[in-house]
């Protein structure tokens, strides 16, 4: 599987020239401390590497294109020390395109009352000198992430940390390759959407093969390779045949481990990121493919059911903008199936046919092998397990037409009040904020789809900057959704979007 690179973010430092060598002597050695504290926390997830301040058009200009030429740096950080007058900013911020931040900070936490002159203040004047850069890029109308605080303050890193995140997620969405193995579910609305403008857009590229091409990879795997992997999930996977015959029921658990062979090698050779299926097309495989999509998922690959680009590519996308987070919780494709309306205990049961990404397991994985009600091929095998708890993000990307928009909805992961040991699939269960009825009303009003990409280790925040960036249309349902409010949104967001 392919990961993002191993990206670097710079950290530029504006001045000018007006106050002498001596103070930019001290702006440079305030910007090194300042960029070795960050990168000594240990909890950015990326390297910040200081580039020389810059006090003049040509140097950051230069700083950057050089930035943009750069394939491992994944964008700048700003913060102009002292003032620097903005115009100078201007044909250098023109012709940068990657994700900006504003870390509007200062070196000293404290004003030093006793000792405070004015040369210490035209020395330290972020809060001056950052709201007239602050100023030229509003103008230019330039989306940005603006941090506020000191440097040292752990909510500072935090924000700067997933702002991080945000920014490998619009750099790796310029080239993720959906794969898709059959088309848009027919007459499903929800699921389909312009190609063309989501490349335009958000850089994905989504092809299409004869689900047969597939087919000759999967044929083509070795028994050896398939007894190793079958193996492999014995040792790792509780067996849970419930009367089933063991031998036939290895022989089933067989056709997913070559699948998950086959399409791996597949999506190697061809580069995908993300893929999709449908289980009304599958022309020579035995299974609708279960196990083997939700072992792919969780080596990283998104995946959407029924022809879902959108959201295969949401969950490639969310993977990839989560990859490495400390005591990560999961990242998996989820759809809403039933409701628990019971007062108090309000919730949505989530699950698909067979495909939830293990990564969101809580305790064990089990192996069942149980029949579809729909398409006509043989009994598949898939994982099963039940969800962690707490906070997540639900989000669902929709074609209105003329626009793009991304709902997300922060929800509350919670277990089932009881087991469910006759539904054979893998589970979550979760209350939307600020509650049931008026999350799912939102949602509705809204136009989310059934599918989400779904996270434990993203906040709504990230995907919210993740969307400005792209420039296309986000809306929150959130603890602070009320529908009066969510109704005007939507309303002023179709002028804003037109
Ligand atoms: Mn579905």
């Amino acid at each position: 599987m392919k990961a993002a690179k191993n990206y670097k973010f710079w950290f530029c430092t504006g001045s000018q020239d007006l106050y002498g060598d001596e103070c930019l002597r001290k702006v440079a050695d305030h910007s090194a401390k300042i960029v070795e504290g960050l990168n000594a926390t240990g909890k950015l997830p990326f390297e910040v590497v200081l580039k020389p301040t810059l006090i003049d058009q040509a140097s950051i200009r230069k700083t950057f294109n050089d930035a943009n030429n750069d394939e491992d740096c994944a964008g700048v950080i700003t913060w102009m020390h002292t003032f620097s007058p903005a115009k100078m900013w201007i044909i250098g911020l023109q012709e940068y395109k990657k994700p900006l931040c504003h870390l509007h900070t200062q070196f000293n936490q404290e004003i030093p009352y006793d000792s405070i002159d004015m040369d210490f203040m035209n020395e330290n004047q972020s809060a001056h000198g950052d709201r007239e850069y602050g100023h030229i890029v509003s103008r230019m109308g330039i989306e940005r992430k603006i941090v506020v605080g000191h440097w040292t303050d752990e909510k500072v890193v935090d924000k700067l940390a997933g702002w991080m995140r945000t920014a490998i997620g619009v750099m790796e969405s310029s080239h993720i390759r959906v794969c898709r193995f059959g088309d848009n579910m027919n007459n499903v609305a929800v699921t389909e959407g312009d190609k063309v403008e989501a490349q335009i857009k958000f850089g994905w590229e989504i092809d299409h093969y004869n689900v047969n091409d597939l087919v000759e990879y999967v044929d083509a795997v070795a028994a050896g390779d398939v007894n190793a992997l079958v193996d492999e999930y014995y040792s790792k996977y509780k067996i849970i045949n419930e009367g089933r015959d063991l031998d036939e029921f290895k022989k089933h658990v067989a056709v997913q481990a070559q699948i998950e062979i086959g399409m791996e090698k597949f999506l190697e050779d061809n580069n995908y990121h993300a893929f999709v299926t449908h289980f009304g097309m599958l022309g020579g495989l035995k299974q609708l493919p279960g196990l083997a999509v939700q072992r792919l998922m969780e080596k990283g690959y998104g995946f959407g059911g029924e022809g879902d680009w959108k959201t295969a590519a949401m969950v490639r996308l969310m993977k990839i903008m989560a990859e490495g987070t400390k005591d990560a919780k999961g990242t998996s494709f989820m759809e809403d199936y039933t409701y628990n309306l019971v007062p108090g205990k309000e919730g949505i049961l989530q699950a698909h046919m067979l495909e939830v990404c293990p990564s969101i397991a809580d305790g064990e994985i089990g192996i069942k092998v149980n029949p579809l009600t729909m398409g006509n091929r043989e009994d598949p095998a898939r994982l099963v397990f039940t969800s962690k708890t707490g906070p997540a993000v639900a989000t669902s990307l929709v074609d209105l037409g003329n626009r793009f928009r991304l709902i997300i909805n922060a929800v509350d992961c919670k277990k089932c009040e009881k087991p469910m040991p006759k539904l054979p699939v893998a589970t979550a269960f979760w209350t939307p904020q600020p509650d049931l009825a008026t999350g799912a009303e939102a949602w509705i009003l809204a136009g989310g789809a059934h599918h989400t990409a779904f996270s434990y280790d993203l906040s709504v925040d990230q995907m919210v900057d993740w969307a400005a960036a792209m420039g296309i249309e986000s809306v929150v349902i959130d603890n602070s959704t009320t529908i009066r409010g969510f109704k005007n949104e939507l309303r002023w967001n179709a002028i804003a979007f037109k």
